[in-house]
């Protein structure tokens, strides 16, 4: 018998637990088995060998490389626990596994090879901690959420073949290119600039990573389902079908997550959320709570934005008059109103002035903020009163009927969340007090 106090492996910490940028399974084992002097399949072997069930399996070698180790998958979960016991080290944070009560599998993580952000990957090396986060393994993620730049495949190298490493001298390290052994990939070049939409969406995955691990393994598939009635109910009128198409998604998707006859596949969700400018976080919460930038006009109109044309040079003296400007503005415009003459989106101009775009856009948000609080104020009041009327007359009050009594109609535009929110809220006997959280920036 072994001695259970004492672990096989050092425990090397899990980094950036209850953060965006939590580890992923993958890097913990390249980091410990590096910090051993072993090769990564060598680890798993020795750790799987000491299980009571082991049979020597030769798709051991696929279980570190070619399995995406930090899915929702049996095998994901499998390893975590045996490193878990080997290192002593809390590993359920470091993968998918934490949520796989709540979403399919399909389309979740990268299977074949592992991808990067060349601004963290170089940033780290200074600060000699090198870590790859798990939000780079999802596939639905596309940016870094703290660089703003695009993703990149560790597999491309941009070294000349002459000074590739034989296969047999290749290292297996997060941040370290495989093939030329350049730290920090400085092989591939500077990095290049994301776009808006990946941007939100890997800041939306980012959040959903940070929930702690207790909270994540307490979320149930209920309770999602819940978070995108709402928004069904308040963006596209209760209709799941019109829901599913307006978010490019199969006719039926959205309607078979509500009735459960289907999983919520991640890549879907984000097309939905993306839409309706949802908190991802909040929808496995099970609300809807809406998080810039979010789309100006309703959703349901049809009507879609149109950008001026892209220039090839932008008279950044105008853009920064511009700005500040806005920033002095007192009907508080946002951020992509005041760019878009210039035919410019968010991520260029907060390179350049993070201060200028940071207040433009906190002003606007904050406007924003209490427009909507206005609004669900005034139709909490309008509702109430009118259910409290109905009461006396002995009618119950329905939905309908409230709206009717109110002279108010919860759609048709899109600031009528808030009065939906209302409606809802009196019909369930509960007054929120604020209406929007205040989430992320
Ligand atoms: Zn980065
Ligand atoms: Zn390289």
């Amino acid at each position: 018998m072994r001695d259970a106090s004492r672990s096989i492996f050092y425990g090397l910490p899990l980094m950036g637990v209850g953060t965006p940028e939590v580890e992923s399974l993958r890097s913990y084992l390249l980091r410990l088995a590096a910090e051993h002097s072993m090769i990564p399949r060598e680890l798993v072997v020795t750790v799987a060998s000491r299980q009571a069930h082991y049979r020597p399996d030769a798709n051991l070698n696929v279980i570190w490389r070619g399995f995406p180790v930090s899915g929702t998958s049996d095998r994901a979960e499998r390893l975590a626990t045996m490193l878990s016991e080997a290192t002593g080290v809390d590993l359920v944070p470091a993968t998918l596994a934490r949520f796989r009560q709540v979403i399919s599998a399909r389309r979740l993580c990268h299977a074949q090879t592992s991808r990067y952000c060349p601004e963290c990957v170089r940033r780290r090396v200074e600060d000699t901690h090198v870590h790859a986060p798990l939000l780079w393994e999802l596939q639905v993620v596309n940016a870094c959420p703290v660089h703003g730049s695009r993703l990149r495949s560790a597999a491309e190298c941009g070294a000349p073949p002459s000074v590739r490493l034989p296969v047999n001298r290749r290292v297996s390290l997060p941040g370290v290119c495989g093939q030329c052994g350049s730290i920090g990939f400085r092989c591939t070049g500077a990095s290049d600039l994301a776009g808006e939409r990946d941007l939100w969406v890997a800041d939306q995955a980012g959040k959903l990573l940070a929930l702690s691990p207790a909270e994540s393994t307490s979320l149930t598939r209920e309770m999602l389902t819940a978070g995108i009635r709402e928004v069904v109910n308040m963006r596209f009128d209760g209709q799941p079908v019109r829901a599913a198409t307006q978010a490019r998604l199969a006719r039926a998707t959205v309607l078979h997550w509500l009735e459960g006859m289907e999983a919520v596949e991640l890549a879907a969700l984000f097309e939905l959320a993306h839409l309706a400018a949802a908190d991802v976080s909040e929808l496995f919460r099970g609300r809807y709570v809406e998080v810039g930038p979010a789309p100006d006009l309703p959703v349901s109109s049809g009507i879609t934005r149109i950008l001026p044309p892209r220039y090839e040079r932008h008279d950044w003296t105008s853009v920064q008059a511009a700005l500040f400007d806005a920033a002095n503005d007192n009907r508080m415009p946002s951020l992509l109103s005041v760019l878009a003459p210039f035919g410019i989106d968010g991520s260029d101009a907060r390179r350049r002035y993070p201060t200028e775009c940071h207040t433009v856009a906190r002003r606007h948000d904050a406007s924003r903020r209490k427009r909507w609080q206005q609004v669900y104020d005034s139709s909490y009041a309008a509702f109430s009163a009118a259910a409290d009327d109905l009461r006396r007359r002995g009618v119950e009050p329905t939905r309908a009927r409230i709206q009717e009594a109110a002279n108010l109609c919860c759609f048709g535009s899109g600031r009528s969340i808030y009065r939906s929110r209302a409606l809802e809220d009196v019909l369930a006997g509960r007054k929120s007090r604020t209406v929007s959280q205040a989430s992320g920036t």
